[in-house]
C-alpha cells in the first residue's frame, strides 16, 4: 500500500541533533535548553508522584491545572476560557496541533499555512486529509502580508495556521497585524490555529499579542501554548490548547482516542508550580540576555544577524562568509558546521515546503551562557 506521507524522511532536528553528537559538536540546531528547570518544580511533580497521582487524570486534564491556566490567560490577555468546557491537557503542543486539525479537517479543505513554518505542520495538514496552501511571509521581515492572505481565502478554507513568536524567524505579531487578520476573517468561517508556544519570550519591551486578546478572534480560535518551553523541559511534553467550547467539543472526541489523557503528577505539579507567574514573566528578560550576549558574540562574525524579537532562535544570512561556504545550500552548510567548526545549527529551508535558497540559518540560544561562549568561539574561526 502506497505510504500516507511519501516525501517525508526524519525531521530536521533529530539529524541535526544526530550529526551534532556524532561530531561532539555544540548542539544549537534542535531547540531545548541545556540546563535544568527550577528545582521548585522538580519538586512539586516529586510530591504529586508520592502522594499517589499516578493514574489516569480526568481526559481533558486535571482540574485544577486547567484552572491554573484559565486564571493566567485571562490574566495576560483578558479573555475568561471556561476550565470545564474550553481547556484541554495536552502532550505537548504537537499533539495539541495535530488533533486540532484531525477534529476539524475535512478531506479537500484547504489550511493556510505561513511559511516559513514549523515542520509539522504540513504532515499534520496531509494526515487530516487537507490540501496545504502555503503563503510566504515577507522574507525579510518575516512579517505576514494581509493582502496575500486575503487573496489565499477560498470557499475552502477551513483554517489558517499562525505562529507568533515566530519559529525559525522569531517575527512576532503587533497589535495591529491582529486587528488587520481579525477584520480580515470577519463573515468567513475559518478557523485560526494559533501557535503560541514562545508566549513568554518576547524581548525589548514588546507584548505578546495572543489571539485571545481580541474577543472575534479568541471565538474562532485555538490557542497553543508549552509548558516544555516555558519551564525549560521539553521532555515533559506537557501543554495545553484553549478554544471556544464548540471547538474545544470536537477537539476533546479526538483527544479522547488519541492520548485519551496527559500524564498526571505532572499536571497535578504545574498546577501547584503556576499559582507563581514569576517564572513566566521573568521569561523574557532572562532569555533577553541570552539574546544579546549571542548576538554581541556573532556581531564579530561574518554571518549577519536577522532581527529576533521574540523566541529562543537567531535567524544569520551567512552569504557574506568565504566564497567557498557562501556558496553552499543551507543544509550543506549545517553539515559543515557541524562537522568542521562543532557547532550545529538548522537550515531554514526545512521550514518551507517547496524550499527556500535565501542563505540562512537558524540557532537556538536556550543554552548556559559558558555553552554559547564556547560556540561563539568555534563560529569566529569560520
Ligand atoms: N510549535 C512550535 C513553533 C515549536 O517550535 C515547537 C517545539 N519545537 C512545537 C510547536 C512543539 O512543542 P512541544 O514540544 O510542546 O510539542
Ligand atoms: N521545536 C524544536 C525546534 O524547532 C524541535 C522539536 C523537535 O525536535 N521536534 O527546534
Amino acid at each position: 500500500p502506497a505510504s500516507r506521507l511519501p516525501q517525508l524522511g526524519t525531521t530536521v532536528f533529530s539529524v541535526m541533533s544526530a550529526l551534532a553528537q556524532q561530531h561532539q559538536a555544540v548542539n544549537l540546531g534542535q531547540g531545548f535548553p541545556d540546563f535544568e528547570g527550577d528545582p521548585a518544580l522538580l519538586d512539586a511533580v516529586n510530591d504529586a508522584m508520592r502522594a499517589g497521582h499516578n493514574q489516569y487524570p480526568p481526559m481533558p486534564g486535571v482540574p485544577a491545572l486547567r484552572q491554573a491556566i484559565a486564571a493566567k490567560v485571562e490574566a495576560l490577555y483578558g479573555h475568561r476560557y471556561d476550565p470545564d468546557t474550553e481547556i484541554t491537557v495536552t502532550a505537548g503542543a504537537t499533539q495539541a496541533i495535530l488533533t486540532a486539525l484531525l477534529s476539524i479537517v475535512h478531506p479537500g479543505d484547504e489550511v493556510i499555512v505561513l511559511e516559513p513554518a514549523y515542520d509539522s505542520y504540513a504532515p499534520n495538514i496531509a494526515l487530516a486529509g487537507g490540501t496545504m496552501v502555503p503563503v510566504p511571509l515577507d522574507p525579510q521581515t518575516f512579517r505576514p502580508d494581509i493582502d496575500r492572505l486575503r487573496a489565499a481565502i477560498t470557499p475552502r478554507t477551513r483554517a489558517l495556521m499562525i505562529n507568533s513568536p515566530h519559529n525559525p524567524s522569531g517575527a512576532v505579531w503587533t497589535a495591529d497585524e491582529l486587528q488587520q487578520l481579525a477584520a480580515l476573517l470577519d463573515g468567513t468561517e475559518v478557523v485560526v490555529i494559533s501557535d503560541e508556544v514562545y508566549e513568554h519570550m518576547v524581548y525589548d519591551g514588546q507584548q505578546h499579542q495572543s489571539v485571545a486578546r481580541l474577543p472575534s478572534l479568541a471565538a474562532r480560535s485555538f490557542v497553543v501554548s508549552s509548558f516544555g518551553k516555558t519551564y525549560h523541559v521539553t521532555g515533559w511534553k506537557i501543554g495545553y490548547v484553549t478554544a471556544p467550547a464548540s471547538l474545544m467539543a470536537e477537539f476533546r472526541k479526538v483527544h479522547q482516542y488519541n492520548v485519551f489523557s496527559v500524564n498526571a503528577p505532572m499536571q497535578v505539579g504545574l498546577a501547584t508550580y503556576m499559582r507563581d507567574p514569576a517564572p513566566y514573566l521573568g521569561l523574557s528578560d532572562f532569555y533577553q540576555h541570552k539574546r544579546d550576549r549571542f548576538r554581541a558574540g556573532l556581531a564579530d562574525t561574518a554571518f549577519q544577524l536577522l532581527p529576533c524579537p521574540g523566541s529562543y532562535f537567531q535567524s544569520v544570512n551567512y552569504s557574506r562568509l568565504p566564497e567557498s561556504l557562501a556558496a553552499m545550500g543551507d543544509m550543506a552548510l549545517c553539515q559543515w558546521l557541524t562537522r568542521e567548526i562543532g557547532v550545529a545549527a538548522i537550515p531554514m529551508s526545512a521550514f518551507y515546503s517547496r524550499g527556500s535558497d535565501a542563505k540562512i540559518i537558524r540557532f537556538c540560544f536556550a543554552k548556559k551562557d559558558e555553552t554559547l561562549d564556547l560556540a561563539l568561539a568555534r563560529l569566529k574561526k569560520v
